[in-house]
């Protein structure tokens, strides 16, 4: 009987032991970031309820609790018109403290008058930052090794680069070399171009070599790692959403680099038709001929003269200027027109008096 008695003492013990150890297992599955809590319960069983929430807090030890509410203090409360972030940075060029780089820049390059002053900041080699909540300076890194604050949700090792606003869904791409926002599923990297171009260009957009390593032909920032919104035209070059907009404000329709047409003008050139039906030439012009060179296709053509504009025989585009006959053509080459409306567009503008006044600009935001 008493061989039954220690048995059962036994057997009990080992039952504690066992539920002590997997009350642990089941305390230490706990991540340390409060953020990360959501996703572990995804995991589980795919459902987020706030029933399992409160139960997963429950779980949590009291210190746990405490170094999550730490990370999370003066999240979006901290940071400059840039970046909402809770660090600030020592520029390794003059070794002078701001809140980002492109605070710096700013400081340094746009609005330093003296010339041998101007510098942009090397951003990869910045080394120190200073927590924002307690003024400790330290090596780069994600949590103020000083007050447990966490410095950026989203913090980028490579690029020393932290931001709390993780909805603009900043990853790391490697072949760029920077962090970019958009979110990694939505862009690839096209290795010709150089850069992350939006999913709907994957399948067929114009390769330039280096596109985005250039700066925009209209206000010449440097595109790569601009902030702003960035425009692929249907030629493959690239420049501001911004300044393609200006542009088109001012009836600009044509690509600055190439002469291309910028966007669809199918309707457009169809207006231009009925124009130019409509418009007959007095009698002395109506043999004259002239040779065109299309802007969009590269054709060369002969056309009939018209003060309208005259319209290339190969794609219909009214994107042309004159150009010399084919024979001439290899001895001068036509300058291109840089920048410049198409010579159709130009021509309907003014010199025609029944329509003073008119710009193509308001049929274009018409559509
Ligand atoms: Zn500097
Ligand atoms: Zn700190
Ligand atoms: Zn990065
Ligand atoms: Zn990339
Ligand atoms: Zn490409
Ligand atoms: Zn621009
Ligand atoms: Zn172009
Ligand atoms: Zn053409």
């Amino acid at each position: 009987m008493l061989g039954t008695a220690r048995l059962r003492y036994w057997a009990g013990l080992v039952l504690k032991v066992l539920a002590v150890w997997f009350a642990k297992v089941l305390l230490q599955k706990q991540p340390i970031m409060s953020t990360f809590v959501d996703d572990e319960i995804d995991v589980i069983d795919g459902v987020e309820s706030e029933d399992e929430v409160d139960f997963v807090e429950e779980m949590r030890l009291p210190e746990e609790k405490k170094v999550d509410d730490r990370l999370s203090v003066g999240s979006r409360t901290y940071g400059c018109k840039h970046y909402r972030r809770r660090c600030r940075i020592r520029a390794p060029c003059c070794k002078e403290i701001f809140d980002c780089r492109h605070c710096h820049n700013e400081a340094k390059n746009t609005n330093e008058v003296d010339d041998s002053k101007r510098h942009d900041i090397p951003r990869h080699r910045v080394e120190k930052v200073i927590c924002s909540l307690c003024d400790h300076e330290q090596d780069v890194k994600q949590v103020c090794e000083n007050c447990g604050v966490c410095m950026g949700e989203y913090f980028c090792t490579k690029c020393k680069f932290f931001d709390d606003e993780t909805e603009k869904e900043q990853y790391h791409c490697d072949a760029c070399g920077i962090c970019r926002i958009g979110g990694r599923d939505n862009f690839f990297h096209c290795d010709r171009c150089g850069s992350c171009y939006s999913n709907a260009l994957q399948n067929g957009h114009p390769c330039v070599e280096n596109a985005m390593h250039q700066n925009c032909p209209v206000c010449v920032e440097y595109l790569f790692d601009s902030v702003m919104d960035i425009s692929v035209l249907p030629c493959g070059h690239t420049m501001h959403q911004i300044c393609l907009e200006e542009m088109n404000m001012h009836s600009q329709f044509c690509c600055p680099i190439c002469s291309k047409s910028t966007q669809n003008m199918s309707r457009v050139w169809e207006r231009l038709d009925q124009e130019v039906y409509l418009t007959p030439m007095p009698e002395e012009y109506r043999q004259k001929k002239v040779w065109i060179l299309c802007n969009d296709c590269g054709t060369t053509s002969d056309v009939y003269y018209h003060v309208i504009g005259h319209k290339c025989l190969r794609c219909g585009s009214y994107n042309t200027r004159s150009t010399c006959p084919p024979s001439q053509s290899r001895r001068a080459e036509p300058r291109p027109s840089m920048g410049m409306l198409p010579e159709a567009i130009e021509s309907s503008v003014s010199p025609n008096p029944a329509q003073p006044g008119r710009t193509l600009a308001a049929e274009m935001s018409a559509e």
